[in-house]
Protein backbone atom coordinates (compact mmCIF):
# COMPACT_ATOMS: atom_id res chain seq x y z
CA UNK A 1 0.00 0.00 0.00
CA UNK A 2 1.04 3.80 -0.48
CA UNK A 3 0.81 6.72 1.38
CA UNK A 4 -2.18 7.85 -0.42
CA UNK A 5 -4.04 4.87 -0.37
CA UNK A 6 -3.23 4.78 3.38
CA UNK A 7 -4.41 8.07 3.92
CA UNK A 8 -8.01 7.04 2.54
CA UNK A 9 -8.44 3.68 4.48
CA UNK A 10 -7.44 6.31 7.61
CA UNK A 11 -9.96 8.66 6.41
CA UNK A 12 -7.46 11.28 6.67
CA UNK A 13 -8.24 15.43 5.91
CA UNK A 14 -5.85 16.97 3.47
CA UNK A 15 -3.85 18.39 6.86
CA UNK A 16 -3.17 15.49 7.48
CA UNK A 17 -1.12 14.16 4.46
CA UNK A 18 0.21 17.58 4.10
CA UNK A 19 1.90 16.84 7.91
CA UNK A 20 3.39 13.91 6.75
CA UNK A 21 4.78 15.40 2.97
CA UNK A 22 6.38 17.91 5.49
CA UNK A 23 7.83 15.18 8.01
CA UNK A 24 9.24 13.31 5.03
CA UNK A 25 10.26 16.09 2.42
CA UNK A 26 11.44 19.25 4.67
CA UNK A 27 12.04 17.04 8.68
CA UNK A 28 13.91 14.64 6.77
CA UNK A 29 12.39 12.20 9.03
CA UNK A 30 13.28 8.63 8.49
CA UNK A 31 10.59 6.54 9.78
CA UNK A 32 6.99 6.07 10.91
CA UNK A 33 7.74 6.35 14.46
CA UNK A 34 8.85 9.32 14.58
CA UNK A 35 5.71 11.38 13.07
CA UNK A 36 5.02 11.60 16.60
CA UNK A 37 2.56 14.16 15.63
CA UNK A 38 0.15 11.02 14.09
CA UNK A 39 -1.63 9.10 16.71
CA UNK A 40 0.07 5.60 17.74
CA UNK A 41 -2.07 3.24 16.23
CA UNK A 42 -2.47 5.24 12.81
CA UNK A 43 1.90 5.16 12.85
CA UNK A 44 1.40 1.44 14.06
CA UNK A 45 -0.84 0.16 11.09
CA UNK A 46 1.58 2.89 8.60
CA UNK A 47 4.66 1.06 9.90
CA UNK A 48 2.76 -2.72 9.29
CA UNK A 49 1.15 -1.73 5.87
CA UNK A 50 3.20 0.95 4.18
CA UNK A 51 6.98 1.47 3.74
CA UNK A 52 8.74 4.46 4.33
CA UNK A 53 10.49 5.01 1.40
CA UNK A 54 9.70 2.88 -1.96
CA UNK A 55 13.52 2.12 -1.84
CA UNK A 56 16.40 0.76 0.38
CA UNK A 57 19.94 1.33 0.29
CA UNK A 58 21.41 -1.67 -0.89
CA UNK A 59 25.08 -0.65 -1.44
CA UNK A 60 26.44 3.47 -0.65
CA UNK A 61 30.04 4.07 -2.47
CA UNK A 62 31.68 7.49 -2.08
CA UNK A 63 34.40 8.47 -4.81
CA UNK A 64 38.17 8.57 -3.45
CA UNK A 65 37.96 12.57 -3.07
CA UNK A 66 34.38 12.53 -1.51
CA UNK A 67 32.80 14.76 -4.38
CA UNK A 68 30.78 11.58 -5.69
CA UNK A 69 28.30 9.38 -4.00
CA UNK A 70 26.58 6.68 -5.51
CA UNK A 71 23.66 4.79 -4.22
CA UNK A 72 22.55 0.94 -5.51
CA UNK A 73 18.92 1.02 -4.56
CA UNK A 74 15.93 -1.16 -4.29
CA UNK A 75 12.70 -1.04 -5.52
CA UNK A 76 9.88 -2.97 -3.66
CA UNK A 77 9.57 -5.64 -6.31
CA UNK A 78 13.69 -6.31 -6.25
CA UNK A 79 14.60 -4.20 -9.39
CA UNK A 80 17.89 -2.07 -8.33
CA UNK A 81 18.60 1.56 -9.86
CA UNK A 82 21.13 3.56 -9.60
CA UNK A 83 21.32 8.06 -7.83
CA UNK A 84 24.83 9.71 -8.14
CA UNK A 85 24.99 12.66 -5.55
CA UNK A 86 27.69 15.14 -6.79
CA UNK A 87 29.01 17.49 -4.42
CA UNK A 88 30.33 20.94 -5.73
CA UNK A 89 32.44 23.04 -3.66
CA UNK A 90 32.39 26.60 -4.25
CA UNK A 91 34.74 29.68 -2.49
CA UNK A 92 31.42 30.28 0.11
CA UNK A 93 29.41 27.19 0.33
CA UNK A 94 29.18 23.66 -1.44
CA UNK A 95 25.91 22.37 -3.41
CA UNK A 96 25.07 19.08 -4.58
CA UNK A 97 23.18 17.73 -7.96
CA UNK A 98 21.14 14.69 -7.61
CA UNK A 99 21.24 12.31 -10.74
CA UNK A 100 18.05 10.37 -10.47
CA UNK A 101 17.19 7.33 -12.94
CA UNK A 102 13.75 7.49 -14.30
CA UNK A 103 14.16 3.88 -15.87
CA UNK A 104 15.25 0.34 -14.56
CA UNK A 105 17.70 0.04 -17.12
CA UNK A 106 16.57 2.09 -20.53
CA UNK A 107 15.80 1.15 -23.80
CA UNK A 108 17.63 3.48 -26.06
CA UNK A 109 20.67 1.47 -26.71
CA UNK A 110 23.10 4.26 -26.88
CA UNK A 111 26.38 2.95 -28.18
CA UNK A 112 28.64 4.43 -24.76
CA UNK A 113 26.24 3.97 -22.32
CA UNK A 114 26.44 1.11 -19.85
CA UNK A 115 22.65 1.59 -19.23
CA UNK A 116 21.54 1.17 -22.38
CA UNK A 117 23.44 -2.89 -22.50
CA UNK A 118 20.94 -4.12 -19.92
CA UNK A 119 17.83 -2.92 -21.85
CA UNK A 120 14.57 -1.71 -20.50
CA UNK A 121 13.09 -3.82 -17.07
CA UNK A 122 10.00 -1.18 -16.49
CA UNK A 123 9.64 2.22 -15.91
CA UNK A 124 10.15 4.07 -12.49
CA UNK A 125 6.50 5.67 -10.45
CA UNK A 126 6.62 9.19 -9.36
CA UNK A 127 7.25 7.79 -5.69
CA UNK A 128 10.92 6.24 -6.73
CA UNK A 129 11.99 8.70 -8.40
CA UNK A 130 11.22 11.66 -5.87
CA UNK A 131 12.55 8.80 -3.17
CA UNK A 132 16.11 9.01 -4.90
CA UNK A 133 15.65 12.62 -4.58
CA UNK A 134 14.75 12.39 -0.65
CA UNK A 135 17.73 9.70 -0.06
CA UNK A 136 20.48 12.49 -1.51
CA UNK A 137 18.68 15.56 0.23
CA UNK A 138 19.42 13.57 3.31
CA UNK A 139 22.87 12.84 2.39
CA UNK A 140 23.51 16.34 1.54
CA UNK A 141 21.71 17.83 4.79
CA UNK A 142 24.29 15.52 7.01
CA UNK A 143 27.30 17.30 5.07
CA UNK A 144 25.73 20.49 6.05
CA UNK A 145 23.94 21.10 2.09
CA UNK A 146 20.42 22.18 2.91
CA UNK A 147 18.52 23.81 0.27
CA UNK A 148 21.34 24.11 -2.47
CA UNK A 149 20.63 20.78 -4.62
CA UNK A 150 19.50 20.61 -8.42
CA UNK A 151 18.56 17.47 -9.75
CA UNK A 152 19.10 16.33 -13.52
CA UNK A 153 17.21 13.60 -14.82
CA UNK A 154 20.41 12.25 -16.44
CA UNK A 155 20.78 8.70 -14.36
CA UNK A 156 19.37 5.04 -15.91
CA UNK A 157 16.44 5.57 -18.21
CA UNK A 158 15.18 8.02 -20.87
CA UNK A 159 13.05 9.96 -18.85
CA UNK A 160 11.06 11.39 -21.92
CA UNK A 161 9.70 7.77 -22.33
CA UNK A 162 8.18 7.86 -18.79
CA UNK A 163 6.46 11.49 -18.63
CA UNK A 164 3.12 9.95 -16.86
CA UNK A 165 5.64 9.70 -13.25
CA UNK A 166 8.70 12.32 -14.86
CA UNK A 167 6.19 15.25 -14.41
CA UNK A 168 4.37 14.58 -11.24
CA UNK A 169 7.68 13.66 -9.60
CA UNK A 170 9.10 17.18 -11.38
CA UNK A 171 5.68 18.65 -9.45
CA UNK A 172 6.51 17.81 -6.32
CA UNK A 173 9.91 18.87 -6.53
CA UNK A 174 9.35 22.52 -7.80
CA UNK A 175 6.15 22.99 -5.29
CA UNK A 176 6.81 25.62 -2.77
CA UNK A 177 4.75 23.33 -0.38
CA UNK A 178 6.59 19.85 -1.17
CA UNK A 179 10.36 20.72 -1.69
CA UNK A 180 10.24 23.73 -3.47
CA UNK A 181 13.33 23.70 -5.59
CA UNK A 182 13.22 26.58 -8.14
CA UNK A 183 12.20 24.71 -11.43
CA UNK A 184 15.56 26.39 -12.70
CA UNK A 185 17.22 23.84 -10.16
CA UNK A 186 15.94 20.71 -12.13
CA UNK A 187 17.04 19.53 -15.70
CA UNK A 188 15.42 16.68 -18.02
CA UNK A 189 17.74 15.22 -20.42
CA UNK A 190 16.77 13.35 -23.42
CA UNK A 191 18.38 11.42 -26.29
CA UNK A 192 15.55 13.47 -28.05
CA UNK A 193 12.59 11.99 -28.12
CA UNK A 194 10.24 14.61 -30.39
CA UNK A 195 6.99 13.75 -28.92
CA UNK A 196 8.13 13.77 -25.59
CA UNK A 197 9.72 17.16 -26.04
CA UNK A 198 6.11 18.23 -27.55
CA UNK A 199 4.38 17.43 -24.01
CA UNK A 200 6.67 17.90 -21.83
CA UNK A 201 6.70 21.93 -22.96
CA UNK A 202 3.56 22.08 -22.94
CA UNK A 203 3.59 21.66 -19.30
CA UNK A 204 5.18 24.93 -19.13
CA UNK A 205 7.15 23.75 -15.61
CA UNK A 206 9.94 26.38 -16.29
CA UNK A 207 12.36 23.92 -15.98
CA UNK A 208 16.05 23.24 -17.41
CA UNK A 209 16.63 21.23 -21.05
CA UNK A 210 19.56 19.42 -21.92
CA UNK A 211 20.08 16.74 -25.50
CA UNK A 212 22.14 14.34 -25.31
CA UNK A 213 23.67 15.27 -28.63
CA UNK A 214 27.06 13.35 -28.72
CA UNK A 215 26.86 14.01 -32.84
CA UNK A 216 26.63 16.97 -34.94
CA UNK A 217 25.58 15.07 -38.17
CA UNK A 218 22.57 12.23 -38.69
CA UNK A 219 25.07 9.81 -40.29
CA UNK A 220 27.35 9.95 -37.33
CA UNK A 221 24.12 10.16 -34.38
CA UNK A 222 22.29 7.19 -35.58
CA UNK A 223 25.52 5.28 -35.39
CA UNK A 224 26.31 6.42 -31.76
CA UNK A 225 22.14 6.88 -31.00
CA UNK A 226 19.68 4.51 -32.40
CA UNK A 227 16.90 6.98 -31.54
CA UNK A 228 18.35 9.80 -34.43
CA UNK A 229 16.74 7.73 -36.21
CA UNK A 230 13.23 7.85 -35.37
CA UNK A 231 13.82 11.81 -34.72
CA UNK A 232 16.71 12.95 -36.93
CA UNK A 233 18.64 16.08 -36.25
CA UNK A 234 16.78 18.89 -38.29
CA UNK A 235 13.43 17.92 -36.58
CA UNK A 236 14.64 17.84 -33.47
CA UNK A 237 16.71 21.42 -33.62
CA UNK A 238 13.76 22.77 -34.90
CA UNK A 239 11.40 21.85 -32.25
CA UNK A 240 14.48 22.67 -29.97
CA UNK A 241 13.92 26.65 -31.39
CA UNK A 242 10.77 26.79 -29.18
CA UNK A 243 12.54 26.17 -26.00
CA UNK A 244 14.47 28.83 -26.88
CA UNK A 245 12.37 31.47 -27.38
CA UNK A 246 10.83 30.52 -24.27
CA UNK A 247 13.99 31.55 -22.54
CA UNK A 248 15.47 28.17 -22.38
CA UNK A 249 19.35 27.99 -22.43
CA UNK A 250 19.94 24.22 -23.89
CA UNK A 251 22.56 21.94 -22.56
CA UNK A 252 23.92 19.92 -24.97
CA UNK A 253 25.71 17.13 -23.58
CA UNK A 254 28.57 15.82 -26.26
CA UNK A 255 30.71 12.64 -24.59
CA UNK A 256 33.93 12.49 -26.86
CA UNK A 257 35.24 9.62 -28.34
CA UNK A 258 38.35 9.23 -29.83
CA UNK A 259 38.46 9.28 -33.48
CA UNK A 260 34.49 8.81 -33.56
CA UNK A 261 33.25 12.25 -32.86
CA UNK A 262 36.32 14.34 -32.10
CA UNK A 263 38.07 14.93 -35.10
CA UNK A 264 38.86 18.41 -36.22
CA UNK A 265 35.98 18.01 -38.76
CA UNK A 266 33.55 16.85 -35.85
CA UNK A 267 34.04 20.21 -33.73
CA UNK A 268 33.30 22.57 -37.05
CA UNK A 269 30.21 20.79 -37.49
CA UNK A 270 29.20 20.96 -33.90
CA UNK A 271 30.13 24.25 -34.03
CA UNK A 272 28.12 25.35 -37.18
CA UNK A 273 25.05 23.20 -36.08
CA UNK A 274 24.73 25.76 -32.68
CA UNK A 275 25.91 28.96 -34.01
CA UNK A 276 23.36 31.73 -33.18
CA UNK A 277 21.43 29.50 -30.66
CA UNK A 278 20.90 30.09 -27.12
CA UNK A 279 23.11 26.68 -26.20
CA UNK A 280 25.74 25.93 -24.19
CA UNK A 281 27.69 22.79 -25.07
CA UNK A 282 28.84 20.35 -22.02
CA UNK A 283 32.25 18.13 -23.46
CA UNK A 284 31.89 14.94 -21.84
CA UNK A 285 35.56 12.51 -22.12
CA UNK A 286 34.14 8.99 -22.72
CA UNK A 287 34.10 7.29 -19.27
CA UNK A 288 34.69 3.44 -19.78
CA UNK A 289 32.37 1.08 -20.36
CA UNK A 290 32.39 -2.69 -20.41
CA UNK A 291 32.42 -4.54 -23.71
CA UNK A 292 32.90 -1.39 -25.64
CA UNK A 293 35.44 -0.55 -27.58
CA UNK A 294 35.05 3.21 -27.41
CA UNK A 295 38.14 4.85 -26.05
CA UNK A 296 38.22 8.23 -24.20
CA UNK A 297 40.41 11.06 -26.56
CA UNK A 298 44.03 12.43 -25.32
CA UNK A 299 43.83 15.20 -23.70
CA UNK A 300 45.59 17.72 -26.60
CA UNK A 301 42.61 15.65 -28.72
CA UNK A 302 39.84 16.87 -26.26
CA UNK A 303 41.69 20.61 -25.63
CA UNK A 304 41.36 21.12 -29.75
CA UNK A 305 37.96 20.09 -29.88
CA UNK A 306 37.14 22.93 -26.80
CA UNK A 307 39.33 25.36 -28.82
CA UNK A 308 37.38 25.18 -31.82
CA UNK A 309 33.96 25.15 -30.25
CA UNK A 310 35.59 28.54 -28.68
CA UNK A 311 36.81 30.40 -31.61
CA UNK A 312 33.65 30.16 -32.98
CA UNK A 313 31.99 31.70 -29.97
CA UNK A 314 30.15 28.78 -28.99
CA UNK A 315 29.62 28.60 -24.77
CA UNK A 316 31.23 25.23 -23.65
CA UNK A 317 32.74 23.10 -21.03
CA UNK A 318 35.11 20.45 -20.48
CA UNK A 319 33.70 18.62 -17.67
CA UNK A 320 36.49 17.27 -15.03
CA UNK A 321 34.76 13.60 -14.51
CA UNK A 322 33.67 13.36 -10.87
CA UNK A 323 32.99 9.62 -9.33
CA UNK A 324 34.96 7.45 -12.61
CA UNK A 325 36.40 5.29 -9.73
CA UNK A 326 32.94 4.29 -8.70
CA UNK A 327 31.83 4.22 -12.21
CA UNK A 328 29.22 6.96 -11.08
CA UNK A 329 29.84 9.28 -14.10
CA UNK A 330 28.06 9.84 -17.35
CA UNK A 331 27.30 7.02 -18.99
CA UNK A 332 28.91 4.70 -15.93
CA UNK A 333 25.26 3.42 -14.75
CA UNK A 334 24.42 0.13 -14.60
CA UNK A 335 22.99 -2.40 -11.97
CA UNK A 336 24.78 -5.54 -12.73
CA UNK A 337 21.57 -7.61 -10.22
CA UNK A 338 18.20 -6.39 -12.11
S1 LIG B 1 22.61 7.56 -22.82
FE1 LIG B 1 20.62 7.83 -21.79
S2 LIG B 1 19.12 7.36 -23.41
FE2 LIG B 1 21.10 6.53 -24.14
S3 LIG B 1 21.06 4.37 -23.45
FE3 LIG B 1 22.08 5.59 -21.86
S4 LIG B 1 20.46 6.06 -20.37
FE4 LIG B 1 19.47 5.46 -22.29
Amino acid sequence: MNLEKAAKTLGWKPFRLKQVWHARENELKTSWSELTNLPKTEREFLSEQVPFDSLSIVVSQTSEEGAAIKWLLKAQDGHLIETVLLIHSGDKKAWGTVCVSSQVGCPMRCAFCATGQMGLTRNLTSDEILDQFLIAKREAKSRGITGNLNVVFMGMGEPLLNLESVIPAIKVLIDPKRHGLSPSRVTVSTSGILPGLEKLRAEKLGIGLALSLHAPTDELRSKLMPANTAYPLAGLMAHLRKWEKEGVEILYEYILIEEVNDRIEDAEALAKLLKGRNAKVNLIPLNPVPNSALKRPSKNRMHRFLEIMEKAGIAVTLRHTKGDDIQAACGQLKTKNS
